[in-house]
Protein backbone atom coordinates (compact mmCIF):
# COMPACT_ATOMS: atom_id res chain seq x y z
CA UNK A 1 0.00 0.00 0.00
CA UNK A 2 1.59 3.43 -0.71
CA UNK A 3 -0.02 6.93 -0.29
CA UNK A 4 -1.01 8.94 -3.41
CA UNK A 5 -2.20 12.33 -3.48
CA UNK A 6 -4.76 13.72 -6.58
CA UNK A 7 -4.62 17.00 -7.33
CA UNK A 8 -7.71 17.66 -9.42
CA UNK A 9 -8.68 20.70 -12.20
CA UNK A 10 -12.01 20.84 -10.02
CA UNK A 11 -14.69 20.63 -12.78
CA UNK A 12 -16.87 17.69 -13.84
CA UNK A 13 -15.30 17.09 -17.16
CA UNK A 14 -11.94 16.70 -15.33
CA UNK A 15 -13.25 15.16 -12.25
CA UNK A 16 -15.54 12.61 -13.79
CA UNK A 17 -13.20 10.18 -15.66
CA UNK A 18 -10.89 9.79 -12.76
CA UNK A 19 -13.49 8.51 -10.17
CA UNK A 20 -13.60 4.86 -11.17
CA UNK A 21 -9.47 4.94 -11.68
CA UNK A 22 -9.16 6.34 -7.81
CA UNK A 23 -11.82 4.15 -6.86
CA UNK A 24 -9.86 0.99 -8.26
CA UNK A 25 -6.58 2.39 -6.50
CA UNK A 26 -8.25 2.62 -3.45
CA UNK A 27 -9.39 -0.90 -3.40
CA UNK A 28 -6.28 -2.14 -4.30
CA UNK A 29 -4.98 -0.66 -1.11
CA UNK A 30 -3.66 3.24 -1.87
CA UNK A 31 -4.60 5.69 0.31
CA UNK A 32 -5.41 8.46 -1.77
CA UNK A 33 -5.74 12.36 -0.93
CA UNK A 34 -7.69 13.77 -3.31
CA UNK A 35 -8.04 17.37 -3.58
CA UNK A 36 -11.30 19.15 -5.20
CA UNK A 37 -13.51 21.88 -4.42
CA UNK A 38 -16.14 21.21 -1.47
CA UNK A 39 -18.82 20.47 -3.96
CA UNK A 40 -17.11 17.54 -5.16
CA UNK A 41 -16.43 16.24 -1.50
CA UNK A 42 -19.70 13.35 -2.09
CA UNK A 43 -18.42 11.59 -5.33
CA UNK A 44 -14.69 11.63 -4.02
CA UNK A 45 -15.84 10.35 -0.66
CA UNK A 46 -17.92 7.65 -2.79
CA UNK A 47 -14.50 6.10 -4.19
CA UNK A 48 -12.59 6.08 -0.95
CA UNK A 49 -10.62 8.75 -1.07
CA UNK A 50 -10.02 11.41 1.03
CA UNK A 51 -10.88 14.63 0.92
CA UNK A 52 -8.72 17.67 0.59
CA UNK A 53 -10.55 20.98 0.14
CA UNK A 54 -8.37 23.24 -2.21
CA UNK A 55 -7.66 26.36 -0.67
CA UNK A 56 -7.68 28.93 -3.44
CA UNK A 57 -7.19 32.77 -3.01
CA UNK A 58 -8.98 33.74 -5.72
CA UNK A 59 -12.41 32.20 -6.42
CA UNK A 60 -11.91 29.66 -8.70
CA UNK A 61 -13.97 30.19 -11.88
CA UNK A 62 -16.63 27.65 -12.58
CA UNK A 63 -18.64 28.59 -15.26
CA UNK A 64 -16.89 28.57 -18.61
CA UNK A 65 -15.61 29.76 -20.75
CA UNK A 66 -14.64 32.63 -18.82
CA UNK A 67 -10.76 33.44 -18.62
CA UNK A 68 -10.25 29.94 -20.35
CA UNK A 69 -11.83 31.52 -23.12
CA UNK A 70 -8.04 32.97 -24.71
CA UNK A 71 -4.93 31.55 -24.17
CA UNK A 72 -3.42 34.30 -22.10
CA UNK A 73 -6.23 34.42 -19.71
CA UNK A 74 -6.00 30.44 -19.23
CA UNK A 75 -2.62 30.91 -18.62
CA UNK A 76 -2.93 34.13 -15.98
CA UNK A 77 -5.26 31.86 -14.03
CA UNK A 78 -3.44 28.57 -13.65
CA UNK A 79 -0.20 30.49 -12.32
CA UNK A 80 -2.43 32.29 -9.91
CA UNK A 81 -4.12 28.87 -8.94
CA UNK A 82 -0.40 27.15 -8.87
CA UNK A 83 0.87 29.98 -6.90
CA UNK A 84 -2.23 29.02 -4.28
CA UNK A 85 -1.78 25.33 -4.23
CA UNK A 86 2.13 25.99 -3.98
CA UNK A 87 1.77 28.36 -0.79
CA UNK A 88 -0.83 26.44 0.98
CA UNK A 89 -0.29 22.93 0.28
CA UNK A 90 2.84 22.24 -0.37
CA UNK A 91 3.86 21.59 3.26
CA UNK A 92 0.50 18.91 4.12
CA UNK A 93 1.35 17.05 0.65
CA UNK A 94 5.31 17.15 1.77
CA UNK A 95 4.32 15.56 5.65
CA UNK A 96 1.92 12.87 3.80
CA UNK A 97 4.60 12.07 2.13
CA UNK A 98 3.31 9.94 -0.99
CA UNK A 99 5.15 7.77 -3.34
CA UNK A 100 3.66 9.44 -6.54
CA UNK A 101 1.36 12.31 -7.51
CA UNK A 102 -1.32 11.84 -9.60
CA UNK A 103 -2.57 15.01 -11.52
CA UNK A 104 -4.66 16.57 -14.26
CA UNK A 105 -2.47 17.45 -17.30
CA UNK A 106 -4.62 20.84 -16.79
CA UNK A 107 -3.37 21.49 -13.10
CA UNK A 108 0.34 22.31 -13.94
CA UNK A 109 0.42 22.84 -10.16
CA UNK A 110 0.61 19.12 -9.43
CA UNK A 111 4.10 19.00 -11.68
CA UNK A 112 5.30 22.15 -9.92
CA UNK A 113 4.39 20.26 -6.61
CA UNK A 114 5.69 16.92 -7.77
CA UNK A 115 9.14 18.66 -8.59
CA UNK A 116 9.91 20.43 -5.51
CA UNK A 117 8.93 17.09 -3.77
CA UNK A 118 11.35 15.23 -6.21
CA UNK A 119 7.97 12.81 -7.12
CA UNK A 120 7.45 10.63 -9.97
CA UNK A 121 4.10 11.73 -11.56
CA UNK A 122 1.59 10.30 -13.14
CA UNK A 123 -0.93 12.72 -14.85
CA UNK A 124 -5.03 12.15 -15.71
CA UNK A 125 -5.45 13.79 -19.82
CA UNK A 126 -9.24 14.66 -19.99
CA UNK A 127 -8.60 15.28 -23.71
CA UNK A 128 -7.15 14.01 -26.77
CA UNK A 129 -3.22 14.05 -26.15
CA UNK A 130 -1.36 16.83 -27.61
CA UNK A 131 2.09 17.25 -29.09
CA UNK A 132 3.99 19.68 -31.48
CA UNK A 133 2.85 17.46 -34.17
CA UNK A 134 -0.86 17.72 -33.82
CA UNK A 135 -0.67 21.39 -32.34
CA UNK A 136 0.91 22.34 -35.81
CA UNK A 137 -1.28 19.98 -37.78
CA UNK A 138 -5.02 19.52 -36.61
CA UNK A 139 -7.52 21.70 -38.32
CA UNK A 140 -9.09 21.75 -34.99
CA UNK A 141 -6.69 23.16 -33.30
CA UNK A 142 -6.45 25.98 -36.15
CA UNK A 143 -9.60 26.86 -35.84
CA UNK A 144 -9.66 27.29 -32.16
CA UNK A 145 -6.68 29.25 -32.34
CA UNK A 146 -8.63 31.44 -35.13
CA UNK A 147 -11.43 32.14 -32.03
CA UNK A 148 -7.96 33.33 -29.69
CA UNK A 149 -6.44 36.87 -29.65
CA UNK A 150 -2.61 36.76 -29.86
CA UNK A 151 -1.11 37.80 -26.55
CA UNK A 152 0.53 40.71 -26.32
CA UNK A 153 4.24 41.19 -26.30
CA UNK A 154 4.25 42.43 -23.01
CA UNK A 155 2.15 39.68 -21.57
CA UNK A 156 5.15 37.22 -22.72
CA UNK A 157 7.22 39.40 -20.94
CA UNK A 158 5.26 39.61 -17.49
CA UNK A 159 4.11 36.48 -17.77
CA UNK A 160 7.89 34.59 -17.53
CA UNK A 161 8.55 37.51 -14.93
CA UNK A 162 5.28 35.52 -12.88
CA UNK A 163 6.96 32.11 -13.74
CA UNK A 164 10.52 33.19 -12.42
CA UNK A 165 9.15 34.65 -9.16
CA UNK A 166 6.93 31.37 -8.89
CA UNK A 167 10.21 29.25 -9.56
CA UNK A 168 11.80 31.21 -7.17
CA UNK A 169 9.65 31.40 -4.41
CA UNK A 170 9.42 27.53 -4.12
CA UNK A 171 12.61 26.07 -5.83
CA UNK A 172 11.03 24.87 -8.84
CA UNK A 173 14.35 23.13 -11.25
CA UNK A 174 12.80 25.15 -14.28
CA UNK A 175 11.02 27.72 -15.94
CA UNK A 176 8.56 26.63 -18.24
CA UNK A 177 6.79 27.79 -21.69
CA UNK A 178 3.64 29.15 -20.93
CA UNK A 179 2.01 26.46 -23.23
CA UNK A 180 3.17 23.55 -20.94
CA UNK A 181 0.66 24.68 -18.44
CA UNK A 182 -2.12 23.68 -20.79
CA UNK A 183 -0.64 20.12 -21.58
CA UNK A 184 1.02 19.32 -18.04
CA UNK A 185 1.92 16.00 -18.92
CA UNK A 186 4.21 13.74 -16.68
CA UNK A 187 6.25 10.72 -16.43
CA UNK A 188 2.79 8.03 -17.01
CA UNK A 189 -0.16 9.97 -19.01
CA UNK A 190 -3.34 8.52 -19.20
CA UNK A 191 -5.87 9.33 -22.33
CA UNK A 192 -9.20 8.39 -21.43
CA UNK A 193 -9.63 7.18 -25.36
CA UNK A 194 -8.24 4.49 -27.83
CA UNK A 195 -5.55 4.72 -30.22
CA UNK A 196 -8.55 4.82 -32.79
CA UNK A 197 -9.99 8.01 -31.53
CA UNK A 198 -6.49 9.82 -30.81
CA UNK A 199 -4.66 11.57 -33.15
CA UNK A 200 -1.16 10.24 -34.76
CA UNK A 201 -1.34 7.95 -31.64
CA UNK A 202 1.68 6.34 -33.12
CA UNK A 203 3.70 9.99 -32.31
CA UNK A 204 2.87 9.68 -28.40
CA UNK A 205 5.70 7.14 -27.41
CA UNK A 206 4.14 4.50 -25.19
CA UNK A 207 6.31 4.13 -21.99
CA UNK A 208 4.69 7.77 -21.23
CA UNK A 209 1.39 7.68 -22.88
CA UNK A 210 -1.36 5.01 -22.26
CA UNK A 211 -4.48 5.16 -24.15
CA UNK A 212 -6.61 2.85 -21.47
CA UNK A 213 -10.63 3.87 -23.49
CA UNK A 214 -13.01 5.62 -21.05
CA UNK A 215 -12.90 5.22 -17.49
CA UNK A 216 -16.22 5.43 -16.79
CA UNK A 217 -17.63 6.16 -13.47
CA UNK A 218 -20.13 3.97 -11.73
CA UNK A 219 -23.22 6.25 -11.43
CA UNK A 220 -23.94 7.00 -7.86
CA UNK A 221 -27.96 7.35 -7.49
CA UNK A 222 -27.87 9.93 -4.90
CA UNK A 223 -25.97 12.40 -6.79
CA UNK A 224 -27.41 10.85 -10.41
CA UNK A 225 -30.28 13.97 -11.09
CA UNK A 226 -34.06 11.67 -11.20
CA UNK A 227 -35.07 11.12 -14.49
CA UNK A 228 -38.34 9.52 -15.69
CA UNK A 229 -37.34 6.61 -17.70
CA UNK A 230 -40.54 5.16 -17.81
CA UNK A 231 -41.77 8.16 -20.12
CA UNK A 232 -39.19 7.12 -22.82
CA UNK A 233 -40.93 4.84 -25.40
CA UNK A 234 -40.78 3.33 -28.69
CA UNK A 235 -39.16 6.47 -30.97
CA UNK A 236 -35.82 6.89 -31.44
CA UNK A 237 -34.39 8.92 -28.81
CA UNK A 238 -32.51 12.36 -29.66
CA UNK A 239 -30.79 13.60 -26.72
CA UNK A 240 -29.33 17.16 -26.73
CA UNK A 241 -26.65 18.32 -23.71
CA UNK A 242 -24.07 21.32 -23.69
CA UNK A 243 -22.37 19.12 -21.01
CA UNK A 244 -21.86 20.77 -17.80
CA UNK A 245 -19.44 23.73 -17.82
CA UNK A 246 -20.97 26.35 -20.50
CA UNK A 247 -23.94 25.55 -21.33
CA UNK A 248 -26.41 28.65 -20.33
CA UNK A 249 -27.74 29.13 -24.18
CA UNK A 250 -31.00 29.77 -24.51
CA UNK A 251 -30.74 30.49 -27.84
CA UNK A 252 -29.38 27.21 -29.15
CA UNK A 253 -31.94 25.36 -27.16
CA UNK A 254 -34.99 27.41 -28.37
CA UNK A 255 -33.38 26.31 -32.08
CA UNK A 256 -33.04 22.73 -30.81
CA UNK A 257 -36.94 23.08 -30.16
CA UNK A 258 -37.91 24.63 -33.02
CA UNK A 259 -35.96 22.32 -34.94
CA UNK A 260 -37.79 18.87 -33.62
CA UNK A 261 -40.69 20.19 -32.00
CA UNK A 262 -43.61 17.55 -32.87
CA UNK A 263 -41.01 15.50 -35.00
CA UNK A 264 -40.58 11.91 -35.36
CA UNK A 265 -37.84 11.87 -32.30
CA UNK A 266 -38.15 11.79 -28.71
CA UNK A 267 -36.09 14.31 -27.01
CA UNK A 268 -34.40 14.50 -24.19
CA UNK A 269 -32.69 17.68 -22.86
CA UNK A 270 -30.10 18.41 -20.52
CA UNK A 271 -30.66 22.66 -20.48
CA UNK A 272 -27.82 23.39 -17.62
CA UNK A 273 -27.42 26.28 -16.11
CA UNK A 274 -30.23 27.78 -18.67
CA UNK A 275 -33.09 29.06 -17.18
CA UNK A 276 -36.30 27.20 -17.70
CA UNK A 277 -38.20 30.29 -18.35
CA UNK A 278 -35.78 31.87 -20.92
CA UNK A 279 -37.63 28.82 -22.89
CA UNK A 280 -40.62 29.03 -24.79
CA UNK A 281 -43.17 26.70 -24.73
CA UNK A 282 -41.22 23.29 -24.54
CA UNK A 283 -42.94 21.06 -27.05
CA UNK A 284 -44.58 17.24 -26.28
CA UNK A 285 -41.71 15.19 -27.44
CA UNK A 286 -39.14 17.07 -25.28
CA UNK A 287 -38.33 15.94 -22.04
CA UNK A 288 -36.68 19.00 -20.68
CA UNK A 289 -34.22 19.00 -17.28
CA UNK A 290 -31.35 20.90 -16.06
CA UNK A 291 -29.62 17.67 -15.97
CA UNK A 292 -30.18 14.21 -16.31
CA UNK A 293 -28.18 10.88 -15.92
CA UNK A 294 -25.97 10.53 -19.27
CA UNK A 295 -24.69 7.95 -19.24
CA UNK A 296 -27.81 5.49 -18.37
CA UNK A 297 -29.47 7.75 -20.73
CA UNK A 298 -26.55 7.20 -23.63
CA UNK A 299 -27.76 3.45 -23.29
CA UNK A 300 -31.27 4.60 -24.54
CA UNK A 301 -30.11 7.03 -27.29
CA UNK A 302 -30.14 6.89 -31.18
CA UNK A 303 -28.54 10.26 -31.42
CA UNK A 304 -26.95 12.77 -29.51
CA UNK A 305 -26.25 16.25 -30.35
CA UNK A 306 -23.15 17.52 -27.97
CA UNK A 307 -20.60 20.52 -27.48
CA UNK A 308 -18.22 17.91 -28.18
CA UNK A 309 -16.78 17.39 -24.41
CA UNK A 310 -14.57 14.95 -24.39
CA UNK A 311 -16.42 12.93 -21.91
CA UNK A 312 -19.72 13.37 -23.54
CA UNK A 313 -18.22 12.05 -27.24
CA UNK A 314 -15.92 9.18 -25.41
CA UNK A 315 -19.17 7.84 -23.41
CA UNK A 316 -21.79 8.27 -26.33
CA UNK A 317 -18.85 6.73 -28.72
CA UNK A 318 -18.58 3.71 -25.87
CA UNK A 319 -22.52 3.34 -26.36
CA UNK A 320 -22.25 3.21 -30.53
CA UNK A 321 -24.18 6.33 -30.57
CA UNK A 322 -23.25 8.76 -33.37
CA UNK A 323 -23.14 12.33 -33.18
CA UNK A 324 -24.11 16.19 -33.93
CA UNK A 325 -21.59 18.38 -32.64
CA UNK A 326 -21.79 22.27 -31.92
CA UNK A 327 -18.32 22.49 -30.60
CA UNK A 328 -18.35 25.47 -28.50
CA UNK A 329 -14.77 26.45 -27.21
CA UNK A 330 -11.16 25.15 -26.71
CA UNK A 331 -10.69 21.45 -27.15
CA UNK A 332 -14.25 20.50 -28.54
CA UNK A 333 -13.13 21.52 -31.63
CA UNK A 334 -10.45 19.03 -32.25
CA UNK A 335 -12.53 16.18 -30.34
CA UNK A 336 -15.06 17.41 -33.12
CA UNK A 337 -12.78 17.11 -35.82
CA UNK A 338 -11.60 13.54 -35.08
CA UNK A 339 -15.02 11.96 -34.57
CA UNK A 340 -16.06 13.70 -38.72
CA UNK A 341 -12.75 12.52 -39.69
CA UNK A 342 -13.54 8.69 -38.16
CA UNK A 343 -17.35 8.95 -40.01
CA UNK A 344 -18.96 9.26 -36.08
CA UNK A 345 -20.21 12.53 -36.58
CA UNK A 346 -20.95 15.90 -38.34
CA UNK A 347 -19.83 18.99 -37.28
CA UNK A 348 -22.19 22.66 -36.95
CA UNK A 349 -20.49 25.86 -36.26
CA UNK A 350 -21.83 26.87 -33.02
CA UNK A 351 -22.30 30.39 -34.59
CA UNK A 352 -25.98 30.98 -35.49
CA UNK A 353 -26.90 27.31 -36.29
CA UNK A 354 -30.03 27.46 -37.45
CA UNK A 355 -33.14 24.97 -36.84
CA UNK A 356 -32.74 24.08 -40.71
CA UNK A 357 -28.85 23.10 -40.53
CA UNK A 358 -29.72 20.97 -37.45
CA UNK A 359 -32.74 19.26 -38.44
CA UNK A 360 -31.29 18.53 -41.96
CA UNK A 361 -27.55 16.89 -40.13
CA UNK A 362 -29.89 15.34 -37.56
CA UNK A 363 -32.08 13.30 -40.67
CA UNK A 364 -29.10 12.56 -42.60
CA UNK A 365 -26.86 11.30 -39.87
CA UNK A 366 -29.91 8.83 -39.14
CA UNK A 367 -30.36 7.97 -43.06
CA UNK A 368 -26.60 6.83 -43.49
CA UNK A 369 -25.98 3.55 -41.37
CA UNK A 370 -22.52 4.75 -41.98
CA UNK A 371 -22.11 7.18 -38.61
CA UNK A 372 -23.47 4.55 -36.42
CA UNK A 373 -22.01 2.15 -38.44
CA UNK A 374 -18.53 4.11 -37.79
CA UNK A 375 -19.89 5.06 -34.12
CA UNK A 376 -19.53 0.86 -33.24
CA UNK A 377 -16.24 0.51 -34.87
CA UNK A 378 -15.03 3.07 -32.42
CA UNK A 379 -17.31 2.43 -29.48
CA UNK A 380 -15.10 -1.13 -30.03
CA UNK A 381 -11.65 0.19 -29.67
CA UNK A 382 -12.97 2.12 -26.73
CA UNK A 383 -14.05 -0.59 -24.57
CA UNK A 384 -11.12 -2.60 -26.01
CA UNK A 385 -8.61 -0.32 -24.76
CA UNK A 386 -8.59 -1.73 -21.31
CA UNK A 387 -10.14 0.91 -19.26
CA UNK A 388 -9.84 0.75 -15.63
CA UNK A 389 -8.07 -2.55 -14.73
CA UNK A 390 -5.40 -1.77 -17.20
CA UNK A 391 -4.82 1.83 -15.99
CA UNK A 392 -4.55 0.69 -12.69
CA UNK A 393 -2.06 -2.10 -13.70
CA UNK A 394 -0.12 0.14 -15.32
CA UNK A 395 0.43 2.40 -12.29
CA UNK A 396 1.27 -0.35 -10.16
CA UNK A 397 4.34 -1.40 -12.46
CA UNK A 398 5.49 2.59 -12.59
CA UNK A 399 4.95 2.40 -8.89
CA UNK A 400 7.42 -0.73 -8.75
CA UNK A 401 9.85 0.72 -11.21
CA UNK A 402 9.97 4.22 -9.27
CA UNK A 403 10.36 2.80 -6.29
CA UNK A 404 13.85 0.31 -7.95
CA UNK A 405 15.39 3.44 -9.48
CA UNK A 406 14.90 5.38 -6.32
CA UNK A 407 16.47 2.74 -4.32
CA UNK A 408 19.30 2.14 -7.18
CA UNK A 409 20.26 6.37 -6.67
N1 LIG B 1 -23.17 15.09 -17.52
C1 LIG B 1 -24.22 14.44 -16.88
N2 LIG B 1 -25.48 14.94 -17.00
C2 LIG B 1 -25.76 16.05 -17.76
C3 LIG B 1 -24.70 16.69 -18.44
C4 LIG B 1 -23.42 16.17 -18.30
O1 LIG B 1 -24.01 13.42 -16.19
O2 LIG B 1 -26.92 16.44 -17.82
C5 LIG B 1 -21.81 14.55 -17.36
C6 LIG B 1 -21.37 13.74 -18.58
O3 LIG B 1 -21.70 12.36 -18.39
C7 LIG B 1 -19.88 13.97 -18.63
C8 LIG B 1 -19.70 15.36 -18.02
O4 LIG B 1 -20.89 15.64 -17.29
O5 LIG B 1 -19.18 13.01 -17.86
C9 LIG B 1 -19.47 16.43 -19.06
O6 LIG B 1 -18.16 16.39 -19.46
P1 LIG B 1 -17.70 16.86 -20.91
O7 LIG B 1 -16.22 16.63 -20.99
O8 LIG B 1 -18.51 16.24 -21.95
O9 LIG B 1 -18.06 18.40 -20.96
P2 LIG B 1 -17.79 19.64 -19.98
O10 LIG B 1 -18.85 19.59 -18.96
O11 LIG B 1 -16.41 19.47 -19.41
O12 LIG B 1 -17.91 20.81 -20.91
Amino acid sequence: MSRVTYLSFPVSGHINPSLSLITELVRRGEHVNYYALERFRPVIEATGATFCAYRFDEAFPEQGPGPFAQFDTTVDVLLTLSHSVLAHHLEAVRSFQPAYIIHDSFAPWGRFLAQVLHLPTVVSVPSIAVNQQIAEGQAGIQQMNDTQAAPLPAWWEHTQQRLAALAGQFGLPRLYNPYELLHAYGDLNFVYTSRLFQPLADSFDTEHFQFVGPCLRTPLSSEEPAFPFEALDERPLLYISLGTAYNDRAIFFQTCMEAFADSLWQVVMAIGQTPRTALETVPDNFIVQASVPQLDLLRRTTLFITHGGMNSVSEALFSDVPLLIVPQWADQFWIAQRAAELGAAQVLPNEQVTSEQLRQSVEHIAAHREYAEAARKIGTSLRMAGGVQKAVDVIEAFKQASEREEKQS
